[in-house]
């Protein structure tokens, strides 16, 4: 009795934050490939998994009902500045957000660079619906919320647990449109695996995150505008001229290779450079480092290098960047280091 009671007392308080997406999705039938993401509560969620609550403490909250196509910037800032105060205040010893999977590789690095806490923040989402045969979301959560729970995720910044895999935020992407196997770390690889609860550690993310971030969110009140200009053969220069012109603060060229945009692109960012745009170089490849100076002349023309960061994580990094400087060497030193 007395044991009892002292288990349940040592019980970790992981919070379960929910944001929509598939994990919360239904559709027609277990059949039924066409569905609607967002329907299913947090608390139906946590209920669909009721081994969770032997091993923490859960409590639910519900921030967005959202799939992941609509991630903007305020629920990015409403579910960074949660999540900071739940961990920050000793109210929870971990967080599971559950999330759409379009977007949770930009999500996840966004909290990754603005939390200022070492406990596990884990995210994890499905790619079946809750209704869907074999649905991949029960499984998942229950191993994200072993991850939180685990002594050896504390200091590894944010997480993300999908199909028995644990992936850095910085290096995690999705890959595959449709496949359960769809999330992996192209450039460094998973950093480790939980097997029905088993969790495995295999490496530590060494770029700057949460504690050691440059930045903080509860500093950050709004996001600049920084748009991602995609390239290709035989390409214009509308999309960059137009995105000057209406006000971005920066852009990440998505260019061919080792980030060459077609030329009358670059010239059109070369100007934007002189109107005051951040312009930072990236690669559409998805893997390696867009390197300084190679076939573009960044010293001429005022660009920075993403370092190896895809474009849309290139993009969260260079919006927080904004917020505090446009100082383009302290900016490309951010690219660096995170
Ligand atoms: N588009 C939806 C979303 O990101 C579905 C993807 C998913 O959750 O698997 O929320």
């Amino acid at each position: 009795m007395l044991l009892s009671a002292v288990a349940a007392f040592a019980k970790p308080t992981i919070y379960i934050l929910a944001t929509g997406g598939t994990i919360a999705g239904s559709g027609a039938s277990a059949l039924d490939s066409s569905y609607t993401s967002g329907t299913v509560t947090v608390d139906k969620l946590i209920a669909a998994v009721p081994e969770i609550n032997k091993i923490a403490t859960i409590k639910g909250e519900q921030i967005s009902q959202i799939g992941s196509q609509e991630m903007n910037n305020e629920v990015w800032l409403k579910l960074a500045t949660r999540v900071n105060e739940l961990l920050t205040s000793g109210k929870a010893d971990g967080v599971v957000i559950t999330h759409g999977t379009d977007t949770m590789e930009e999500t996840s690095y966004f909290l990754d660079l603005t939390v200022k806490s070492d406990k596990p923040i884990v995210f994890v989402g499905a790619m079946r619906n809750s209704g869907s045969l074999s649905a991949d979301g029960p499984l998942n959560l229950f191993n994200a919320v072993n991850v939180a729970i685990s002594k050896e995720a504390v200091g590894k910044g944010v997480l993300v647990t999908m199909n028995d895999e644990i992936h850095a935020a910085r290096e995690v992407t999705k890959t595959n449109t449709t496949a359960v196997d769809t999330f992996k770390s192209p450039n460094s690889g998973k950093i480790g695996t939980v097997f029905y609860g088993n969790v495995k550690f295999y490496m530590n993310p060494i770029r700057k995150h949460t504690v050691n971030s440059a930045f903080d969110i509860t500093k950050i009140k709004e996001l600049p505008r920084v748009d991602i200009i995609y390239s290709h053969a035989n390409d214009n220069p509308d999309f960059a001229n137009i995105a000057i012109k209406n006000g971005a603060k920066g852009i990440i060229s998505s260019g061919m290779g080792n980030g060459n945009p077609f030329p009358t692109v670059l010239e059109a960012l070369g100007e934007g450079v002189k109107k005051g745009v951040v312009v930072v170089r990236d690669s559409r490849v998805g893997t390696g480092e867009t390197t300084l100076n190679g076939e573009v002349d960044d010293a001429k023309y005022g660009f920075l290098a993403s370092d190896n960061l895809n474009a849309q994580k290139a993009r969260v990094l260079l919006m927080l960047a904004l917020t505090q400087t446009t100082d383009k060497a302290k900016i490309q030193e951010l690219f660096l280091t995170h």
